[in-house]
């Protein structure tokens, strides 16, 4: 599932495409990704709307629109946004079949918006899980999966202090912690992971016995880690693409996540995967000693 690296590489990436762009119309084949409306209803309140900003809110892309309106879309398990052109050579040209223009670097393309300037926006989503929903401004920001977020992981207001406050007491494992996103937003299985190898802590400790020193280096490790992801276009792995259809840059810098059977980079211990509470954790057992 894209994660916070991946999802504010998306939102910086298509902002440049779609600010100040008038949306033309939509083409979708599985309208069940528009949700609270149907498709038609989506399709029509769409139309001719002009894009004032793209900003992102854990893993929620939200697309401001004129007239007091915001598009909210979550890419879930494996949607992500492919930027194209529909205006061939100069021409206009609306393909009989959309797909078509997206073939060279992805096949599950299910929604489209066409922008006045020739721009595609793409949804790609191979499993059909993801989330889009049009409201007024007010609306979609009352929705509880926005509402009831816990703070961003890389604002500046996210002090130390914060984190420690947001973790106090938690009697669940650190990593089930990490994940969830009302206490803090947009670190999933890939970072989660990836945090507790640099903190040399393991994933099911319970978050309420850390002492301050681990506290620390799970702090100074999630902010580090999830920086250098942005900047490096986050993590491909499955079919996650950056919108200009490149691989996430960060896939090479994994330590632990996806690489069971490996050995660990800083110790050469084979890394572990178990099961925990229905999701997966990888783990170096000798960096990341299990308490007694
Ligand atoms: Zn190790």
């Amino acid at each position: 599932m894209p994660e916070l690296p991946e999802v504010e590489t998306t939102v910086v990436s298509i902002r440049q495409h779609l600010r100040g762009r008038r949306i033309l119309k939509v083409w979708c084949d599985a309208p069940k990704l528009v949700r609270r409306s149907s498709f038609s209803v989506f399709s029509r309140q769409i139309r001719g709307a002009r894009v004032l900003d793209v900003t992102r809110r854990a893993k929620n892309i939200l697309i401001f629109l004129d007239r007091d309106r915001l598009l909210l879309v979550h890419q879930k398990m494996t949607g992500h946004f492919l930027i194209g052109k529909w205006r061939v050579r100069g021409r206009r040209v609306t393909p009989l079949s959309p797909k078509v223009l997206f073939d060279r670097v992805n096949g599950y393309i299910h929604l489209i918006f066409y922008l006045d300037d020739g721009t595609m926006l793409g949804l790609s989503d191979l499993r059909k899980f993801a989330k889009v929903i049009l409201g007024s401004r007010h609306e979609i920001l009352a929705l509880p999966e926005l509402a009831d977020l816990g703070p961003e992981p890389l604002h500046k207001s996210f002090t130390f202090a914060q984190f420690y406050k947001t973790l106090e007491g938690q009697k669940r494992k650190v990593k089930q912690v990490l994940m969830d996103p009302y206490v803090i937003a947009g670190i999933g299985n890939i970072y989660a992971d990836e945090i507790l190898w640099a903190a040399k802590i393991y994933p099911a400790r319970p978050a309420g016995s850390l002492t301050l020193s681990e506290l620390k280096k799970i702090y100074k490790a999630m902010r580090r880690i999830l920086k250098e992801a942005v900047r490096l276009g986050g993590t491909s792995v499955g079919d996650y693409r950056t919108p200009s259809g490149k691989e996430g840059g960060y896939a090479s810098r994994r330590a632990v996540y996806g690489r069971e059977g490996e050995k660990c980079p800083r110790c050469g211990t084979v890394i572990r995967r178990i099961t925990m509470g229905g999701r997966s954790a990888h783990f170096c057992e000798t960096c990341q000693r299990a308490p007694l």
